[in-house]
């Protein structure tokens, strides 16, 4: 970096209208929770984005300089509470390369996009998904996004997912396919079809293709956040263990 990052952060200070950062960021964010959710535009990978002074950079980075201080140089920052558009000062912190990617693992299983140590039973699979979707984030809207765009270089599961399609992705072989089916995520699908109301009716038949809508329409439910995703996951694989 030939500037330091002192002198970035002094002549990035103002935003093209002249809103200090720190205002700007208070702003674009949802604070009413513990993370601090980023409502501006996000990057394909679900991390937030601004421009400042014509220049796309990372939220997390710029909220991290205007409320800490300089990123040290060769630094990573680390979103200790896994969402990754979450812009908390507090929630990040300045790490090497090594140890940001060993917390990843550690945190979703995965290495690189590719998952360690495929699920193999249903409470398996519901706590791999709901680790998939607190680090990636819930994807609302479609099954799930650019599915078709081979320009996206970004594996699926580093991607924000539906419901159907986390299942899915964590069952594949790999972890990295949202489209592949196999006979533990339709098995998933159906148990979480089953908890699930949609306008106060369960799931009323047995069709998979109603099952996996269910589910779909049950996180499509405007304002669903992933919190709310992730607990009916955890709850499923808390009962299936006490079936078990
Ligand atoms: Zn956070």
């Amino acid at each position: 970096m030939p500037q330091s990052s002192q002198t970035l952060k002094k002549r990035r200070g103002r935003g093209p209208t002249g809103e200090p950062l720190d205002k700007r960021i208070l702003r674009l964010t949802d604070r009413s929770g513990e993370c601090w959710l980023w409502l501006g535009r996000k990057n394909p990978k679900g991390y937030g984005q601004m421009t400042i002074a014509k220049h796309q950079r990372s939220a997390h980075r710029v909220s991290y300089e205007t409320f800490v201080g300089p990123i040290p140089e060769g630094l990573e920052i680390d979103h200790l509470c896994r969402v990754r558009h979450c812009v908390n000062p507090g929630h990040l912190e300045a790490v090497t390369r090594s140890v940001n990617l060993r917390r990843q693992m550690a945190a979703t299983g995965m290495v690189g996009g590719k998952l360690i140590g495929r699920p193999s039973t249903l409470p398996a699979v519901f706590r791999a998904a709901a680790r998939l979707l607190t680090a990636n984030g819930h994807y609302q809207g479609d099954y799930c996004p650019d599915p078709f765009d081979r320009r996206t270089q970004t594996p699926h599961a580093e991607r924000p997912l539906s419901i159907v399609a986390a299942i899915r992705c964590v069952a594949s072989p790999g972890g990295d396919n949202p489209h592949r089916i196999t006979e533990l995520s339709e098995a998933a699908v159906k148990v979480l079809a089953g908890r699930l109301e949609v306008d106060g009716e369960p799931a009323w038949n047995e069709e998979p293709h109603h099952l996996e809508g269910h589910v779909a329409n049950w996180g499509d439910v405007e304002g669903r956040r992933v919190e709310s995703v992730v607990a009916v996951l955890e709850a499923a694989a808390d009962a299936c263990e006490v079936a078990a």
